[in-house]
């Protein structure tokens, strides 16, 4: 049960309106009981000094007119009941508890001595005070004192001049003021924290309106509208921020959308026209009856068409498995000469026959995946065989690169610093500058206006990106037309490789 109520979503409005009410209730609360507590003070305080006036008259009666009986009884007998206000009753008695005389009905009021407070001493303005409720609607504030008077002539039977006064101080008024005053303060708590929980529903209803507003907005959104955006109203300042973060991820939605929609254009293209070939060969080969020479004539050029066909799924795969993070990295150190004669030897025997010379240069120990450096390496000498007529050159050099935080805008890598680069370059017929910035996209092909065998599908420099790319590393190009090209791929070292956060890969 608890687990329940704890996991479940309050909405914002009950969360809002529920805080003011709190607040409101705290708030009146606090403010009630303080101005309670000054009521209260100010109206003990006022009783107080009401019955200690009441002593203080009766102390000098005694003292400066001791024989005067008549003024004695006026103030303790008569007084109290011709009052209204401040509704008082005395009792006069003598220190040994003989009682000299006290005010109509006192005896009813007034408690017997032992209920009384301890009489304050003679030098004393105001001993205790002690409440004393004699019914249930009534309140007495009761306060003792001694009091002495000169002595008379055949005044008293007994001679002893020390008397106890006990005054007692109607406080029901007072009482009744502080209940009302109690029970308004309740209604007003409750009416506040009402009207609070009501304004606090308005109010937060009103606030969020804008975030029903955002999130109608993106709701419109659909697969077809991506361009839409939710920015274009002016919203609170609060959602602005929301609002924009929200557009920066259509947007790099809409972008990846529209790669992906081009990537699957270009793919399907590239399977329609080898599949179409294929199908043209075989029906043109079924429509009669033809010798084994033409049937192995068609099954030779078909064969052609399947390994271009699985070049470009082995691609495809490939670059889809880079994206889904399916590949992990067998990173070591090795000696870049040692994979480079290799590299070589495989295509030495194109070169040759093209009568290009391959060369190369320097060493250096690399930190990479050996398979994926083979590829890359593989990929950026094929184009540079086949972009370079006979008699030219192609030369891979191996270098140290130092530590520098410029980086040239055709770097594809999400850092240039630090590393073993290699430069492959040819003395071939390089790449018009208009393409130079978009050679290394998927399908993008310069020339395709040349002959079928010799346009490439178009990845083998979007895998040399995604290579460098998973090695935290980078790939360039510089080009002259007529002149040459060179290709540098930079693999970081693994001080600079950890400082950036790549994934690991693994090979399927
Ligand atoms: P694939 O490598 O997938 O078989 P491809 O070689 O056409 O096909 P990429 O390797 O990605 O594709 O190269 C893209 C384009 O860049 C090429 O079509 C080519 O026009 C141009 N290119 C690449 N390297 C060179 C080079 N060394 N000299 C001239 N042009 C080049
Ligand atoms: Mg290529």
């Amino acid at each position: 049960m608890l687990p329940k109520l704890r996991n479940r979503s309050w909405s914002i409005v009950f969360r809002i309106s529920a805080a003011y009410a709190a607040i409101t209730i705290a708030l009146l609360s606090i403010s009630g009981a303080c101005l309670y507590w000054c009521l209260k003070v100010s109206l003990d305080e006022n009783a107080r000094s009401t019955l200690a006036d009441k002593i203080s008259v009766l102390r000098q009666i005694l003292r400066e007119r001791p024989d005067d009986e008549e003024a004695l009884e006026e103030e303790v007998k008569w007084e109290s009941t011709a009052r209204h206000q401040s509704v008082f009753y005395g009792r006069l008695q003598q220190n040994d508890g003989t009682l000299v005389m006290q005010s109509p009905g006192a005896e009813n009021l007034i408690p017997d001595s032992s209920k009384c407070p301890p009489a304050a001493n003679e030098n004393q303005w105001l001993g205790e005070t002690r409440e004393y409720r004699p019914g249930p609607d009534k309140t007495m504030l009761l306060a003792s004192a001694k009091m002495a008077s000169p002595p008379v002539e055949k005044r008293y039977s007994n001679p002893d001049r020390h008397f106890v006064y006990t005054v007692a101080l109607d406080t029901t008024p007072e009482q009744r003021i502080l209940g009302d005053y109690r029970n308004n303060l309740l209604l007003v708590l409750i009416g506040g924290s009402i009207a609070s929980a009501v304004a606090g529903t308005h109010v937060a209803k009103r606030g969020i309106r804008p975030i029903h507003q955002i999130s109608a907005a993106a709701h419109r959104i659909t697969a077809n509208a991506l361009a839409d955006r939710v920015g274009a109203t002016a919203w609170p300042r609060e959602l602005a921020g929301l609002a924009a973060e929200f557009d920066g991820m259509l947007q790099r939605l809409e972008e990846s959308f529209k790669r992906l929609s081009q990537f699957s254009a270009d793919i399907a293209h590239e399977l329609r026209t080898p599949i179409n070939n294929l199908m043209g060969e075989a029906e043109v080969a079924l429509r009669r009856v033809r010798s084994s020479e033409e049937y192995a004539r068609v099954i030779a050029s078909s064969l052609e068409e399947y390994h271009r066909l699985s070049a470009l799924i082995d691609s495809l795969l490939f670059l889809a498995r880079a994206e889904n993070a399916d590949l992990l990295l067998h990173r070591k150190w090795f000696q870049a000469s040692e994979e480079l004669t290799q590299i070589l030897s495989y295509h030495e025997l194109q070169a040759s026959e093209q009568g290009i010379t391959l060369l190369s240069f320097g060493d250096a120990q690399i930190y990479a995946d050996a398979t994926l450096f083979r590829r890359a390496l593989s990929n950026v000498i094929a184009n540079a065989l086949k972009h370079t007529a006979s008699g030219g050159t192609v030369t891979v050099r191996v270098r140290e690169k130092p530590i520098t935080n410029a980086s040239s805008p055709a770097e594809t890598g999400p850092t240039a610093s630090g590393g073993v680069e290699l430069l492959i370059e040819d003395t071939g017929e390089g790449i018009p500058p208009e393409h130079l910035s978009r050679i290394f996209d998927r399908f993008y092909r310069v020339d395709t206006s040349r002959a079928r065998s010799t346009v490439g599908i178009g990845l083998g420099l979007a895998i040399v990106k995604t290579i460098m790319e998973l090695h935290a590393g980078s790939a360039d190009v510089k080009s002259e037309l007529g002149k040459g090209t060179c290709v540098s791929l930079v693999f970081p070292r693994p001080n600079v490789t950890q400082q950036i956060p790549s994934r690991d890969f693994q090979i399927a």
